[in-house]
C-alpha cells in the first residue's frame, strides 16, 4: 500500500509528542528533524521538505501551540495542516463549460496510464455526475492505443471517437469536439499519445490539439511509482503544456509517495485524481486532507 512507510513513520514521531503537556523548542527540533528524514526517504523533492518543515517550525514553536491547553496534540494538528496544504488543500472540481461540451485533454507518457484514466475518468463522470462523456482516440502512432481505448468504450457501453491511424490528431480532436455537440455529449475525453519520454515532437503535437479545442482541464496522467520522475515530468509537461491539473496513477502499488506530496508544490498544479487499481471504477477524487489524515493516522 503507497505510503507505509512514511506513515509508519510519522505516526512513531507524533505518538513521542502527543501527550506532551508542554513542548519545548528541543521537542520541535527533534520532531521536525525525524519528519524531515521521513519525508525524504519517502523521495518527496529536497526544497519541497525545506520549505515544509520550516512552516512546521515556525508554526510549532509559535502561539498556538504555546497557548494551546494540549499543546502535543496542537503540534500534530500543525503537521497535519501543512502536509495537507501541501498537497493542494481544498480539494478542487473538475470544470464544467457553460457551453458544453466541456473538453478534457488527457496528456502523459506511454504508460502512465492514459487511456485507462480516459476511460475511468469518463465512468466516473456518468456516475457521480450523470454525464454522457465522448472517448477520443487521438493518439494515431500506435494502432493498439486505438483498439485499446474501444475495448475500454464497449467495457463501460460508451461511445469512442475514432478515425483509425492515417487521420491528423489535430482534426480528430476537432471533429470528436463537433460530433459531441451534434450529439449531445456534455463531456469530451481526450486520449493523447505518449512517448517513452519527454521530447519535442510530443508536445508540438499536444500544444497543436490544445490550440484547436482549447479545453476547460488539460489533465496530466503521472505514474506515482516512478517518483521523481513523476515530479520532473509534471514540471516539464506543465511548462510546455499547461497543465490544469494532475491524475496520479498506481497509488494502489507500494509507491513511496513522493510523487503525490511534491507536484502540488513544485507545479503548483492540483492533484485532482488518483488511480487505485486497473479497474475502470478504480478512480478516486484525491482529497489531500484525508491523506494527510491518512498518513499521519
Ligand atoms: P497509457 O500508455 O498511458 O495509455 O497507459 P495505459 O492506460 O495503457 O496503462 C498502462 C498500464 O498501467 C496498464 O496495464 C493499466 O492497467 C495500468 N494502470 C493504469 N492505471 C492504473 C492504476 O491506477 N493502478 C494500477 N495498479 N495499474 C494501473
Amino acid at each position: 500500500m503507497a505510503f507505509e512507510g512514511l506513515a509508519d513513520r510519522l505516526q512513531s514521531t507524533m505518538k513521542k509528542i502527543t501527550g506532551k503537556g508542554k513542548v519545548s523548542e528541543q521537542d520541535v527540533k527533534e520532531m521536525t528533524r525525524e519528519v524531515r528524514l521521513a519525508l525524504l526517504e519517502a523521495d518527496v523533492n529536497f526544497k519541497v521538505v525545506k520549505d515544509l518543515i520550516k512552516r512546521i517550525k515556525e508554526r510549532a514553536v509559535g502561539q498556538e501551540v504555546m497557548e494551546s491547553l494540549t499543546p502535543g496534540q496542537q503540534v500534530i494538528k500543525v503537521v497535519k495542516e501543512e502536509l495537507s496544504e501541501l498537497m493542494g488543500g481544498e480539494q478542487s472540481k473538475i470544470a464544467a463549460s457553460d457551453r458544453p461540451p466541456t473538453v478534457i485533454m488527457m496528456a502523459g507518457l506511454q504508460g502512465a496510464g492514459k487511456t485507462t484514466t480516459s476511460g475511468k475518468l469518463a465512468n466516473h463522470l456518468r456516475k457521480k455526475h450523470n454525464r454522457s462523456p465522448l472517448l477520443v482516440a487521438a493518439d494515431v502512432y500506435r494502432p493498439a492505443a486505438i483498439d485499446q481505448l474501444e475495448t475500454v468504450g464497449q467495457q463501460l457501453d460508451m461511445p469512442v471517437f475514432a478515425k483509425g491511424t492515417d487521420a491528423n490528431p489535430v482534426d480528430i480532436a476537432r471533429e470528436a469536439v463537433e460530433q459531441a455537440k451534434a450529439e449531445h455529449h456534455d463531456y469530451v475525453i481526450i486520449d493523447t499519445a505518449g512517448r517513452l519520454h519527454v521530447d519535442e515532437n510530443l508536445m508540438d503535437e499536444l500544444k497543436q490539439i490544445k490550440a484547436a479545442v482549447n479545453p476547460d482541464e488539460t489533465f496530466l496522467v503521472v505514474d506515482a511509482m516512478t517518483g521523481q520522475d513523476a515530479v520532473n515530468v509534471a514540471e516539464s509537461f506543465n511548462q510546455q503544456l499547461e497543465i490544469s491539473g494532475v491524475v496520479l496513477t498506481k497509488l494502489d502499488g507500494d509507491t513511496r509517495g513522493g510523487a503525490a506530496l511534491s507536484i502540488k508544490a513544485v507545479t503548483d498544479k492540483p492533484i485532482k485524481f488518483a488511480g487505485m487499481g486497473e479497474k475502470l471504477d478504480q478512480l478516486e477524487p484525491f482529497h489531500p486532507e484525508g491523506m494527510a489524515s491518512r498518513i499521519l493516522g
